[in-house]
């Protein structure tokens, strides 16, 4: 039994401290939990060497879900790291290995421009150093024992990493998001990330209690790195997450509804960051948060439309 090593490194993803990817070290043996961007490579390949570790010393990149803040320079990594094997869901993996059906479904979410902005071109995986993982399997990194566990609600090809022994666990997108930025007296704020197109409500409520069932002393969130108090942490999520679906059954039906379930969103969010007790105003905020609220309501009304409405 042993503890790994976790290191947090900022992705560089549009704006500091937004996106983490971890660094796992075991007993001279390493792992990435998600990459980031193509930008993120140079920067993935120097936390190695901070590390006193070479790129062969990489056994696996996990990847939590195939989204590109996520997944998007998995190709490119995995070109520098001879002995690198890329753990994915059973649903994710086909989309590493031909990322042409992840490229047209990103650009309609972001349009062709800015998704060449963001993620430059996305490169294939070759299908034998691909790893799929089922449902509660293990995987040894070092002297460190990994279970994967599929956690949907986010996304469908979404898993988690657990380490039973070190009791931490990494989230990606299935815990909400937490900045630190919000951080107060009261501990860490969490929200839920709803994007395109796989959003669950039920799926995600699940997905959350599995997590708080596992009583980790830490969780690693993407968005971004290491909260603690976990069980208040899901109480949070779970009222969030009925507070953005009532504000999207609210809109079922009506036509024009982005701005006004932006607008809802938002105040949502304000009144939950003043109980919160975070001070900062409403300038900061915007800066903050306004990307993933309009995210957040893209998908919430990609839900609506699949539910008919
Ligand atoms: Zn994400």
């Amino acid at each position: 039994m042993s503890s790994p090593a976790i290191i947090t490194i900022d992705a560089d993803y549009l704006r500091p401290k937004l996106a983490a990817i971890h660094l796992i070290i075991d007993n001279g043996r390493a792992a990435f939990v998600d990459t980031g961007t193509f930008r993120s490579v140079p920067i993935m390949l120097k936390a190695l060497q901070d590390n006193g570790l070479t790129a062969a010393d990489v056994d696996y990149v996990f990847l939590t879900h195939v989204h590109l803040d996520h997944a998007g320079g998995a190709g490119l990594l995995m070109q520098s790291l001879p002995n690198a094997r890329c753990v994915l869901h059973p649903r994710g993996a086909r989309h590493m290995i031909d990322p042409t059906k992840l490229s047209v479904a990103s650009k309609d979410v972001y349009g062709a421009a800015r998704f060449t902005q963001m993620y430059g071109e996305l490169l294939p995986i070759a299908a034998e150093r691909v790893v799929i993982v089922e449902d509660g399997q293990r995987l040894n990194l070092g002297r460190s024992e990994f279970e994967f566990i599929h956690t949907a609600g986010h996304a469908n090809h979404h898993y988690c990493i657990v380490d039973h022994d070190a009791r931490v666990i990494f989230s990606g997108d299935t815990f909400g998001l937490s900045y630190r930025e919000l951080d107060t007296a009261r501990g860490a704020f969490v929200m839920p990330i709803t994007t395109p197109s796989q959003f669950d409500p039920p799926a995600a409520h699940a997905s959350i209690d599995r997590l708080v069932g596992l009583k980790p002393q830490a969780i690693y969130v993407t968005h971004y790195s290491r909260v603690e108090g976990i069980e208040k942490l899901g109480a949070d999520l779970h009222e969030s997450l009925d507070g953005y679906v009532a504000i999207a059954r609210r809109h079922a039906g009506k036509q024009h509804r982005t701005q006004s379930m932006v607008d809802e969103l938002r105040a949502f969010i304000d009144a939950r960051l003043d109980a919160h007790g975070v001070t900062r105003d409403a300038e900061f905020r915007h800066q903050l948060l306004d990307g993933d609220i309009r995210l957040n309501v893209q998908g919430l009304e990609v839900w609506l439309q699949q539910q008919g409405t």
